[in-house]
């Protein structure tokens, strides 16, 4: 006898929410559908192989199928079915406590409905006029059933004739959701969320090219692969089978690095294979490459805050029953369980590099360059995981020559600490650029860094965090003496006016660039070493290119790039520019000298007569006298200067030496190089 009934207490409420707000999430009704076909189908599978249910289970795939005459769209399986019994308990009786506050509190949050209530089969009316359920349950005798609703929300309940067990849910797909009668989007919606579910999965038939065109065969198309590789257990998979899964999942990619079988049963139930893919260039990082499963049906691939945030940058699937369906984002990721899936997925990674690491290092070795910077990523991101990496985080010499943080140490601690204790890790970002330097600072018996990559800075400036006395010090920040001081400075050999002068003279041949800044700067550094070299700040260098990465930093970004120009005064060429300039200059400059070294005399003088008096005790006339005086001081030392720059500007070994420098640092282009290249020939 047909019923007619109203659903549940509150599903006035649950229909308008329904089809008015869950508007972005309007896809996952076909997921909702199918996983319930499939819990269906598990269900009997079960009650079979425990003798509950009897007979042949026969063909047990779910099917999906289109009607576009009829504009409908179904879902069939041939699992338990419901008796009419069932319809009334699980379809019509949606009762829950507290739905209706529920409701207004989440009514814009689609996926948290849905899944608080389990609304799964209702999910159905965010695309149709119209659902039907024909069911009929696997009990003996059990008779068909015809449910039928329009979604206002009264429905109709009679029995039917139906000849095979199971459930069909036909859709009467509504004048706006159209596309979902579109082979095309049936089939990329269940690839993406039914592509791993664990009972076939069908939807029409293969196809086969003939006669120009695509025809279909008679074989039924599934859409999924029942048994995923993370479902079985590592013993019995061999590396091919994650290749050929990892191409499975992303073709379009490289064969990855490493992967890492996830197996968790306690303190929840995890299963997954992670893999750390090969990328070719920083642009290449991908996040939410991760596909999130919940017990095999695809739950997301939007992983952040879900797992840890370096972790985003791999591939793969994680599976866990422990992480809620259907519920929305801020929910999940607030979820206590997801939490520490998250931080238990990170010991697990850094658990298994270490175990591949200490296996099999000369493989880890050899694709360290590739798995650097996820490494690095995670150190940086996580101090736990940095912790764990920092026992397989490894270091390159510029011979090639890996290492890890202790093995470095240890080699380097006795010739390279300073007078202050500190071991300096000496390092390089480019062996062709800064190959001279190597070269010096190696023929002091110094081991050198190779640190090139592109979290390298920020990783040095955390590992001196980490690690007190220690310092990481770019072969070209200072001159090779200098890089790891051993006693206090050695003194420059030259007095006050030699220093000056030859400042004066180079910085006048100097050229000028935009946005940099450069300082001349005389050192002894022994007869032979080379007359001029350029180096940078260590510090000031690096808080620039951290600032390139962080924004917050933009105030170092803005500041100009400031050189040394190390001019070794031990040098003989140096020796030469100066004598000569002596000579050159000293008959006109040394009357000047002396009236400033008169000038400034006085000044002193004054200004020790007014040493500790208060401004008003001062006569006025005194304090004219000293500033004149001191303008007079004034104008002299930079006549005096603009005398010697004058004089350096036109001195051609002078502006071969800077440019010597500047050509070593990569600084000479355009004009300049051109100049240089003029006046290099000039003096051959
Ligand atoms: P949930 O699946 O979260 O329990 P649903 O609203 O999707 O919520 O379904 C409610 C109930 O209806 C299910 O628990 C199940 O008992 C029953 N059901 C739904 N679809 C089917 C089906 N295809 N075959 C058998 N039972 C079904």
């Amino acid at each position: 006898m047909a019923k007619t009934g109203r659903i549940g207490v509150t599903s006035d409420n649950i229909f308008p929410v329904i089809k008015k707000f869950l508007y972005s999430d309007h896809d996952i009704f076909l997921r909702e559908l199918v996983s319930n076909a499939v819990d269906a189908t598990n269900k009997l599978k079960t009650l079979s192989s425990k003798g509950e249910a009897k007979g042949e289970l026969g063909d047990l795939s779910v099917r999906i199928s289109l009607d576009p005459k009829a504009k409908t769209l179904t879902v069939s399986d041939r699992g338990i079915g419901m008796t009419q019994d069932e319809v009334n308990k699980y379809i019509n009786e949606i009762a829950f406590s507290g739905a209706e506050e529920f409701l207004e509190k989440y009514k814009d949050d689609a996926a948290s409905i849905i899944g608080h209530f389990g609304l799964g089969f209702y999910s159905a009316f965010m695309v149709s006029k119209k659902v039907e359920i024909f069911t009929k349950s696997y009990k003996d005798n059990a008779e068909g059933v015809h449910w039928s609703c329009t979604g206002e929300p009264d429905y109709i309940m009679e029995s039917c004739d139906k000849a095979d067990r199971g459930t069909d849910i036909v859709l009467h797909i509504d004048d706006e959701s159209q596309d979902f009668l579109q082979k095309e989007k049936i089939d990329s919606l269940l690839r993406k969320y039914c592509h791993f579910l664990n009972v076939p999965i069908i939807f029409g038939k293969e196809q086969e090219w003939k006669d120009g065109k695509y025809v279909d065969t008679d074989k039924d198309n599934q859409i999924n692969d029942t048994e995923p590789l993370w479902t079985k257990q590592p013993a019995d998979l061999k590396d091919e089978d994650y290749k050929n899964f990892y191409r499975q999942l992303y073709p379009m990619s490289d064969e990855p690095l490493f992967w890492i079988h996830l197996n968790v049963d306690y303190p929840f139930n995890l299963t997954g294979v992670l893999y750390f893919p090969k990328i070719h260039n920083q642009f290449e990082l991908q996040k939410n490459k991760i596909q999130l499963y919940c017990n095999q049906v695809f739950v997301t691939d939007e992983v952040e805050g879900i797992v840890p945030e370096f972790l985003t940058l791999l591939h793969g699937v994680i599976d866990s029953p422990d992480i809620p369906l259907n519920v929305s984002r801020s929910y999940l990721q607030s979820d206590a369980r997801v939490k520490k899936i998250s931080s238990h997925i990170t010991k697990k990674v850094a658990d298994r590099l270490e175990e591949i690491f200490k296996k099999d290092r000369s493989t880890f070795e050899e694709k360290w360059e590739d798995l650097k910077i996820f490494i690095a990523y995670g150190m940086l991101s996580d101090e736990k995981f940095y912790d764990r990496a920092m026992k397989f985080y490894l270091f390159k010499d510029t011979e090639g020559k890996y290492f890890t943080y202790e093995e470095y140490k240890q080699l380097i601690q006795s010739e390279q600490t300073d007078k202050d204790d500190r071991i300096v890790f000496l390092y390089t970002n480019s062996l062709d650029k800064q190959y001279a330097h190597i070269k010096n600072v190696k023929d002091k018996g110094y081991s050198v860094l190779v640190m090139d990559g592109p979290l390298d800075v920020p990783c040095m400036s955390r590992f001196e965090q980490k690690n007190e006395k220690t310092a990481y010090v770019r072969v070209d920040s200072s001159s090779p003496e200098m890089l790891i001081q051993k006693k206090d400075q050695a003194q420059v050999a030259l007095d006050a006016k030699d220093v000056d002068m030859l400042k004066n003279i180079f910085e006048g041949h100097l050229p000028t660039m935009e946005k940099k800044h450069f300082n001349i700067v005389p050192e002894s550094l022994g007869k032979d070493q080379d007359a001029v070299t350029i180096t940078q700040d260590e510090f000031m260098r690096r808080m620039q290119e951290m600032a390139k990465l962080q924004p917050g930093m933009g105030f170092y970004g803005e500041l100009p790039e400031t050189f040394n120009i190390v001019l070794n005064t031990d040098n003989e060429l140096v020796d030469r520019i100066l004598k000569e300039a002596k000579q050159a200059n000293d008959a006109t400059l040394d009357p000047m000298r002396k009236s400033l070294e008169e000038a400034q005399a006085e000044v002193d003088k004054m200004a020790k007569a007014q040493e500790g008096k208060k401004d008003e005790e001062i006569a006025t006339a005194d304090k004219e006298s000293l500033s004149k005086r001191r303008e007079e001081v004034q104008k002299i030392s930079t006549e005096i200067s603009n005398k010697l720059k004058e004089y350096g500007k036109g001195n051609d070994l002078i502006g071969q030496l800077l440019d010597l420098a500047l050509l070593s640092g990569g600084l000479l282009t355009g004009e300049a190089l051109a100049n240089f290249i003029r006046r290099s020939q000039k003096l051959l």
